[in-house]
Protein backbone atom coordinates (compact mmCIF):
# COMPACT_ATOMS: atom_id res chain seq x y z
CA UNK A 1 0.00 0.00 0.00
CA UNK A 2 1.16 3.62 -0.89
CA UNK A 3 2.87 5.65 1.51
CA UNK A 4 2.23 9.34 2.86
CA UNK A 5 3.07 12.14 4.26
CA UNK A 6 1.54 12.88 7.72
CA UNK A 7 2.00 16.89 8.67
CA UNK A 8 1.29 17.40 12.72
CA UNK A 9 1.59 21.49 13.72
CA UNK A 10 -0.16 23.19 16.02
CA UNK A 11 1.03 25.53 19.38
CA UNK A 12 3.77 24.28 21.93
CA UNK A 13 3.00 21.37 24.53
CA UNK A 14 -0.17 20.34 22.52
CA UNK A 15 1.60 16.63 22.28
CA UNK A 16 2.54 16.38 18.74
CA UNK A 17 5.30 14.74 19.48
CA UNK A 18 3.33 12.16 21.61
CA UNK A 19 0.79 11.55 18.35
CA UNK A 20 3.59 11.64 15.77
CA UNK A 21 5.56 8.74 17.47
CA UNK A 22 2.17 6.82 18.07
CA UNK A 23 1.15 6.93 14.49
CA UNK A 24 4.93 6.46 13.34
CA UNK A 25 5.46 3.37 15.06
CA UNK A 26 1.86 1.99 14.22
CA UNK A 27 2.25 2.69 10.66
CA UNK A 28 5.91 2.03 10.53
CA UNK A 29 6.50 5.55 8.96
CA UNK A 30 9.81 7.50 10.15
CA UNK A 31 8.95 10.01 12.69
CA UNK A 32 10.85 13.41 12.68
CA UNK A 33 10.39 15.80 15.41
CA UNK A 34 11.56 19.41 13.53
CA UNK A 35 11.23 21.26 16.98
CA UNK A 36 14.62 18.94 18.38
CA UNK A 37 16.54 20.76 15.57
CA UNK A 38 15.33 24.23 16.37
CA UNK A 39 16.48 23.29 20.02
CA UNK A 40 20.09 21.93 18.32
CA UNK A 41 20.83 25.27 16.76
CA UNK A 42 19.49 26.91 20.02
CA UNK A 43 22.17 25.01 22.43
CA UNK A 44 24.57 25.79 19.74
CA UNK A 45 23.97 29.85 20.07
CA UNK A 46 23.77 29.91 23.53
CA UNK A 47 26.98 27.86 24.15
CA UNK A 48 28.65 30.32 21.44
CA UNK A 49 27.28 32.99 24.04
CA UNK A 50 25.86 34.33 20.42
CA UNK A 51 22.54 34.16 22.23
CA UNK A 52 21.90 35.57 26.05
CA UNK A 53 19.39 37.75 28.14
CA UNK A 54 20.41 40.78 26.75
CA UNK A 55 21.77 40.41 23.55
CA UNK A 56 21.18 38.07 20.11
CA UNK A 57 23.80 37.99 17.41
CA UNK A 58 22.33 36.77 14.80
CA UNK A 59 25.36 37.64 12.12
CA UNK A 60 27.30 35.27 14.07
CA UNK A 61 24.74 32.75 14.78
CA UNK A 62 24.30 32.96 10.24
CA UNK A 63 28.13 32.61 9.87
CA UNK A 64 28.24 29.71 11.56
CA UNK A 65 25.29 27.77 10.60
CA UNK A 66 27.31 25.85 7.37
CA UNK A 67 29.16 24.18 10.69
CA UNK A 68 25.99 23.12 12.54
CA UNK A 69 25.27 19.35 10.92
CA UNK A 70 21.97 17.84 12.72
CA UNK A 71 21.35 14.44 13.33
CA UNK A 72 18.60 11.82 14.58
CA UNK A 73 20.06 8.29 15.91
CA UNK A 74 18.01 5.63 17.52
CA UNK A 75 18.66 4.96 21.38
CA UNK A 76 18.93 1.17 21.29
CA UNK A 77 17.61 1.00 24.98
CA UNK A 78 14.10 2.99 24.84
CA UNK A 79 14.32 3.15 20.38
CA UNK A 80 13.62 6.86 20.70
CA UNK A 81 15.41 9.04 18.23
CA UNK A 82 17.39 11.09 20.01
CA UNK A 83 19.44 14.48 18.34
CA UNK A 84 22.77 15.04 17.80
CA UNK A 85 24.58 18.06 16.77
CA UNK A 86 28.26 17.47 15.22
CA UNK A 87 27.92 14.23 16.42
CA UNK A 88 27.43 15.00 20.22
CA UNK A 89 24.34 13.61 21.69
CA UNK A 90 22.31 16.63 23.00
CA UNK A 91 19.25 15.09 23.61
CA UNK A 92 19.03 15.28 27.54
CA UNK A 93 20.39 19.48 26.94
CA UNK A 94 17.42 20.32 24.29
CA UNK A 95 14.78 20.17 26.70
CA UNK A 96 15.23 22.31 29.71
CA UNK A 97 13.29 26.32 29.64
CA UNK A 98 16.04 27.45 29.34
CA UNK A 99 16.25 26.12 26.08
CA UNK A 100 12.48 26.84 25.67
CA UNK A 101 13.32 30.44 26.52
CA UNK A 102 15.40 31.60 23.50
CA UNK A 103 14.13 28.94 20.57
CA UNK A 104 11.62 30.96 19.20
CA UNK A 105 13.93 34.21 18.45
CA UNK A 106 16.40 31.78 17.16
CA UNK A 107 13.46 30.00 14.72
CA UNK A 108 12.43 33.56 13.77
CA UNK A 109 15.76 33.76 11.58
CA UNK A 110 15.25 33.10 7.93
CA UNK A 111 18.74 31.37 7.22
CA UNK A 112 18.06 29.44 10.22
CA UNK A 113 14.66 28.22 9.10
CA UNK A 114 15.83 27.67 5.19
CA UNK A 115 18.82 25.52 6.65
CA UNK A 116 16.39 23.01 8.34
CA UNK A 117 13.80 23.24 6.26
CA UNK A 118 15.97 21.92 3.42
CA UNK A 119 17.31 18.99 5.68
CA UNK A 120 13.57 18.29 6.90
CA UNK A 121 12.35 17.81 3.03
CA UNK A 122 15.43 15.60 2.37
CA UNK A 123 14.46 13.58 5.17
CA UNK A 124 10.05 13.20 4.08
CA UNK A 125 11.25 12.72 0.23
CA UNK A 126 10.40 9.02 0.15
CA UNK A 127 7.35 9.48 2.16
CA UNK A 128 6.09 7.35 5.19
CA UNK A 129 6.98 9.83 7.24
CA UNK A 130 5.45 11.78 10.14
CA UNK A 131 6.90 15.19 10.82
CA UNK A 132 5.86 17.39 13.59
CA UNK A 133 6.51 21.14 14.25
CA UNK A 134 5.00 24.84 13.47
CA UNK A 135 5.17 24.74 9.42
CA UNK A 136 5.58 21.36 8.08
CA UNK A 137 1.92 21.34 6.52
CA UNK A 138 2.18 24.97 5.37
CA UNK A 139 6.05 24.99 4.27
CA UNK A 140 7.72 21.80 4.32
CA UNK A 141 5.24 19.40 2.80
CA UNK A 142 2.08 21.76 1.55
CA UNK A 143 1.28 19.04 -0.55
CA UNK A 144 0.73 16.15 2.59
CA UNK A 145 -1.98 14.41 2.46
CA UNK A 146 -2.90 14.51 5.77
CA UNK A 147 -2.37 17.55 8.01
CA UNK A 148 -3.50 17.83 11.94
CA UNK A 149 -3.77 20.98 13.41
CA UNK A 150 -3.35 20.50 17.29
CA UNK A 151 -4.85 23.19 19.92
CA UNK A 152 -5.35 23.18 23.75
CA UNK A 153 -6.07 25.77 26.03
CA UNK A 154 -2.67 27.63 27.14
CA UNK A 155 -3.46 26.39 31.09
CA UNK A 156 -3.58 23.00 30.14
CA UNK A 157 -0.79 23.22 27.90
CA UNK A 158 1.36 24.44 30.57
CA UNK A 159 -0.09 21.98 33.08
CA UNK A 160 1.13 19.31 30.83
CA UNK A 161 4.98 20.60 30.34
CA UNK A 162 5.13 21.58 33.46
CA UNK A 163 4.63 18.17 34.41
CA UNK A 164 7.45 16.46 32.27
CA UNK A 165 9.73 18.93 33.63
CA UNK A 166 9.18 18.32 37.33
CA UNK A 167 9.00 14.65 36.90
CA UNK A 168 12.91 15.07 35.17
CA UNK A 169 13.04 16.73 38.20
CA UNK A 170 13.44 20.14 37.07
CA UNK A 171 13.03 23.21 39.47
CA UNK A 172 10.88 25.68 38.66
CA UNK A 173 7.39 27.29 38.14
CA UNK A 174 4.28 26.68 37.11
CA UNK A 175 4.12 30.35 35.69
CA UNK A 176 7.43 30.14 34.72
CA UNK A 177 6.32 27.10 32.41
CA UNK A 178 3.14 29.06 31.15
CA UNK A 179 4.53 32.58 30.76
CA UNK A 180 7.41 30.56 28.28
CA UNK A 181 4.41 29.05 26.17
CA UNK A 182 2.24 31.79 25.90
CA UNK A 183 5.39 33.66 24.75
CA UNK A 184 6.29 31.23 22.31
CA UNK A 185 2.86 30.82 21.17
CA UNK A 186 3.15 34.48 20.61
CA UNK A 187 6.65 34.62 18.79
CA UNK A 188 6.04 31.95 16.51
CA UNK A 189 2.43 33.15 15.87
CA UNK A 190 4.01 36.12 14.50
CA UNK A 191 6.97 35.88 13.06
CA UNK A 192 7.09 37.47 9.37
CA UNK A 193 9.32 33.95 7.69
CA UNK A 194 6.33 30.87 8.09
CA UNK A 195 4.53 31.72 11.23
CA UNK A 196 2.21 29.43 12.83
CA UNK A 197 -0.82 29.07 11.37
CA UNK A 198 -3.36 26.56 10.45
CA UNK A 199 -2.88 25.24 6.51
CA UNK A 200 -6.35 25.67 5.23
CA UNK A 201 -6.95 21.90 4.47
CA UNK A 202 -5.35 20.82 7.77
CA UNK A 203 -7.75 19.19 10.52
CA UNK A 204 -8.24 21.01 13.91
CA UNK A 205 -8.49 18.93 16.94
CA UNK A 206 -8.19 20.34 20.51
CA UNK A 207 -7.41 18.00 22.43
CA UNK A 208 -8.46 20.09 26.06
CA UNK A 209 -11.12 17.47 26.85
CA UNK A 210 -9.65 14.48 24.78
CA UNK A 211 -7.90 11.91 26.30
CA UNK A 212 -4.70 10.21 24.27
CA UNK A 213 -6.00 7.10 23.34
CA UNK A 214 -9.42 8.90 22.35
CA UNK A 215 -6.83 11.05 20.24
CA UNK A 216 -4.69 8.48 18.56
CA UNK A 217 -7.64 6.64 17.24
CA UNK A 218 -9.47 9.72 15.34
CA UNK A 219 -5.87 10.20 14.17
CA UNK A 220 -5.10 6.51 12.98
CA UNK A 221 -8.41 6.16 11.60
CA UNK A 222 -7.71 9.35 9.25
CA UNK A 223 -4.42 8.37 8.08
CA UNK A 224 -5.57 4.53 7.41
CA UNK A 225 -8.38 6.63 5.47
CA UNK A 226 -5.86 8.92 3.97
CA UNK A 227 -3.47 6.06 2.85
CA UNK A 228 -6.35 3.75 1.39
CA UNK A 229 -7.27 6.52 -0.81
CA UNK A 230 -10.80 6.70 0.64
CA UNK A 231 -10.22 10.64 1.64
O1 LIG B 1 8.06 21.55 19.13
P1 LIG B 1 8.91 22.28 20.13
O2 LIG B 1 8.12 22.91 21.24
O3 LIG B 1 10.06 21.49 20.63
O4 LIG B 1 9.53 23.48 19.26
C1 LIG B 1 10.38 24.44 19.85
C2 LIG B 1 10.31 25.74 19.07
O5 LIG B 1 10.93 25.56 17.78
C3 LIG B 1 8.92 26.30 18.76
O6 LIG B 1 8.40 27.08 19.83
C4 LIG B 1 9.20 27.15 17.53
O7 LIG B 1 9.71 28.41 17.89
C5 LIG B 1 10.30 26.38 16.82
N1 LIG B 1 9.81 25.54 15.73
C6 LIG B 1 9.54 26.14 14.50
N2 LIG B 1 9.19 25.38 13.44
C7 LIG B 1 9.08 24.06 13.55
C8 LIG B 1 9.31 23.42 14.79
C9 LIG B 1 9.66 24.20 15.87
O8 LIG B 1 9.63 27.36 14.38
N3 LIG B 1 8.75 23.33 12.48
Amino acid sequence: MGKITIAIDGFSSTGKSTIAKQLADCLDYIYVDTGAMYRAITLFAMRKGFITETNFDTQALIQHLDKISISFKKNKETTKAEVYINGENIEKYIRTLEVSGFVSPIATVSEVRKKLVHQQQQMGQGKGVVMDGRDIGTVVFPEAELKIFLDASAKTRAMRRYQELLDKGDDITFEAVLGNVQERDRIDSTREDSPLVKAIDAIEIDNSEMNLEDQFHIILQLAKDRIAGRI
